[in-house]
């Protein structure tokens, strides 16, 4: 009768293994998303506010919860506006 204990414990560990394996994915996917959000903000160069060429933008909520890249000048202009860094 031992080696069905045997099997029992060879399926428990597989049955652990595929949710551990499940619960890697899901978590690989989320960073996945991560990666691409920071990979376009990377591209963005253009002020969302003025549309001037910058190398730089800062990310903003504006009233409306749109979010918006803005520029250095307009970034100096967004938190009397409204505008919520993220
Ligand atoms: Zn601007």
């Amino acid at each position: 009768m031992g080696w069905i204990w045997g099997v029992a414990v060879v399926v428990a560990a597989l049955a652990l293994a595929l949710a551990a394996r499940t619960l890697l994915a899901g978590r690989r996917a989320r960073g996945g998303n991560v990666m691409s959000m920071k990979k376009q903000r990377g591209k963005t160069t253009r002020c969302s506010h003025c549309g001037r060429k910058t190398d730089k933008v800062a990310f903003y909520a504006d009233p409306g919860g749109k979010v918006v890249g803005l520029c250095r000048e307009c970034k100096t202009k967004a938190a009397k506006n409204g505008f919520l860094p993220i």
